[in-house]
């Protein structure tokens, strides 16, 4: 019997575990804080904002499409560099 709508626990825990397995640190400056999946490919699930659940499950799906970088990282290489108040991204 599956159950799709898993609880926010297990997805954090989905999400840690990714991190660690990808060293548990940024893939450019090696920082272990502030660490979100960037995009290296496009997948169906661009853009920011969708909820840390989908983001999880896409990261899953296309391990290969995404790098584990730090939140500086990820700004500098999505050509951003201020990020406006109160933004948040997993
Ligand atoms: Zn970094």
């Amino acid at each position: 019997m599956s159950n799709p709508d898993k609880g926010n626990e297990w997805w954090r825990a989905k999400r840690r575990r990714l991190i660690a397995s990808r060293g548990g640190k940024c893939g450019n400056c090696g920082a272990t804080e502030q660490l979100e999946f960037a995009h290296k490919k496009p997948t169906g699930l661009n853009g920011r904002g969708r909820g840390f659940k989908d983001r999880v499950r896409d990261v899953m799906l296309h391990p290969r499409r995404y790098a584990l970088l730090c939140r500086p990282c990820h700004d500098v290489m999505d050509g951003r560099t201020v990020r406006r108040a109160g933004e948040r991204d997993w």
